[in-house]
């Protein structure tokens, strides 16, 4: 077991141009410790006119030295920092756990990939080349340019700070793009701890700025003309309005959203495997992820057989201090949260749900803690079936067919992840390509890699996070066209 987290509150600033300051205002905002409940830290409460600040700074290090860096300079400078996140992990991962209530094994786990992102990105920075395009005309050379987009507001969530975080970061800084971050007013502390290493990295001042503070401040990054790009990742009601804030400027945009996504389970698959995976996929992490597997599509046959196993299971999670590293399923992050998944598990048992497991808030624990809750006897159309809870709650549904496995699947407005367990390869393959999901895991649930897209599909999102494309939404593309004999054209017949 780690130290408690001291009972001293920490005081942190932002990073604006290569400077730590407060927040021009002086306000601060306090952030909570999930598992004892209490104040650990404060940081700047930043508003409209720190983010305009962080914007200039990123616009005036895009158009100084970061701006004229080659590509290979730049994959130099982030292997540095890939270095820097390596030899950090764990107080990166401290922080980080502290903040939001998620196991500090898990984060620590996550704080130790994230260099592999730097490490990727890095090297396919000098690898994104433009195209010669063969040209039906032989007087013409032409050829394009994939050019940084420029400043990039990035905003991000609260379950899982800095990882999610790298994803933006390492394919924006291949580009060469410059970037302002907001994360979550939830979880302010590990982005700036993490933003330590950028200096140390050798990073030019205000390449990356990070702005911390609420609502206000997440606004004023989406609206703010001088940000080209947006990369959001947090629930679809607030990607909808940060779309909409950026629409006024034709603001570039990636959205990493939630999801409900279903885990399904047919007769044929390996029980033991699959309960396994199933639990995985809802209970790690506190089902606060957004690939969480939090339908369980199950075929009427093994229903009985595969519930036993899974709530077996459920009933021996062990809750308790995330910073233990026995412990297996700590609180909800923040206090809203918890009280959003209660509300949730109220009205399904008074809808009639019948609950397999857990359903309640933990009785042996203070703080956020709800117990591994299975509902079972319900229907597709009701609000624990098809709206995302983010918490500990596996909704289950069943089905006789293959063909309704698919339609009772694809019957949601989300599209991020979906789970296939069954030992034909040939069901298996069929069944993933018939989903309407950004990602499908065959016998497996929850991986990701750098190398590997990441997004959904509907209201999962917009464009792909991770792998070589990630790069080519942090630029736009130029086409150059060069006359190459100087003759003389008709000015009405360019045709
Ligand atoms: P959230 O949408 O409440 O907040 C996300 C961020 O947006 C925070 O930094 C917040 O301060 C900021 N924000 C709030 N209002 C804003 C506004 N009007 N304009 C601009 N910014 C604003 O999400 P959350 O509760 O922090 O995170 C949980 C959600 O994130 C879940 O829905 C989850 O599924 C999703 N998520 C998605 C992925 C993915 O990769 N698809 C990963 C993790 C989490």
């Amino acid at each position: 077991m780690l130290d408690k987290p001291s009972a001293t509150v920490e005081d942190f600033k932002m990073l604006i141009g290569g400077a730590w300051v407060d927040a021009r205002s002086g306000k601060q905002l306090a952030s909570e410790n999930p598992y004892v409940g209490e104040v650990w830290a404060n940081v700047p409460d930043g508003d409209a006119v720190d983010v305009d600040a962080a914007v200039t700074a990123a616009r005036a290090a895009l158009q100084g030295e970061w701006g004229s860096l080659s590509a290979q300079a730049r994959g130099k400078l982030m292997r540095r920092l890939g270095d820097l996140i390596a030899e950090n992990a764990k107080d990166i991962a401290q922080v980080e756990s502290t903040d939001n209530g998620k196991l500090y094994k898990e984060m620590l786990a996550q704080a130790k990939y994230l260099p592999e992102w730097l490490y990727y990105f890095a090297g396919a920075a000098d690898k994104f080349g433009g195209d010669v395009i063969p040209s039906e005309r032989p007087n013409f050379h032409i050829y394009t340019r994939h050019e940084p987009v420029g400043v990039v507001g990035a905003i991000t969530p609260w379950n899982s700070p800095v990882l999610l975080l790298g994803f933006k970061l390492a394919p924006a800084l291949a580009a060469g793009c410059t970037l302002v971050v907001k994360p979550s007013e939830h979880t302010p502390a590990s982005t700036l701890r993490f933003a330590e290493l950028f200096e140390k990295a050798g990073f030019p001042p205000g390449v990356v700025n990070v702005v911390t503070g609420g609502r206000e401040a997440g606004e004023a990054l989406s609206r703010h003309p001088g940000i080209n790009k947006l990369t959001f990742t947090g629930s679809d009601v607030t990607g909808k309005k940060v779309m909409q804030a950026g629409a006024e400027n034709f603001t570039r945009v990636t959205l990493e959203l939630g999801g409900k996504s279903p885990n399904i389970v047919f007769d044929d698959a390996d029980l033991d495997a699959a309960a396994n995976g199933v639990i995985a996929g809802i209970f790690g992490a506190t089902g606060q992820t957004c690939m969480a597997g939090s339908r369980l599509l199950v075929q009427a046959s093994i229903k009985d057989a595969l519930l036993e196993r899974v709530a077996a299971r459920a009933k021996t999670i062990k809750l308790g201090d995330p910073m233990d590293m026995g412990t297996e399923m700590g609180p909800m992050a923040t206090r809203p949260q918890f009280e959003k998944v209660m509300g949730m598990l109220d009205r399904a048992k008074a809808s009639g749900a019948h609950f397999v497991s857990g359903g309640q808030a933990s009785p042996d624990h203070d703080g956020f803690f709800i117990e591994a809750t299975i509902v079972d006897g319900i229907t597709p159309d009701m609000e624990i079936a098809k709206d995302e809870i983010f918490g500990p709650v596996l909704s289950v549904l069943t089905f006789e067919t293959e063909e309704e496995a698919v339609a009772l699947a694809n019957d949601t407005r989300f599209g991020l992840a979906a789970g296939i367990w069954t030992q034909s390869g040939q069901r298996g393959t069929r069944v993933a390509h018939q989903l309407r999901a950004g990602t499908v895991w065959i016998n497996a649930y929850r991986v990701v890699a750098p190398n590997v897209p990441f997004g959904g599909f509907g209201h999962s999102g917009i464009g792909r996070e991770n792998g070589f494309d990630a790069i080519r939404g942090y630029t736009e593309t130029k086409a150059v066209w060069t006359e190459l004999t100087g003759a003389t054209r008709d000015p009405f017949n360019i045709g």
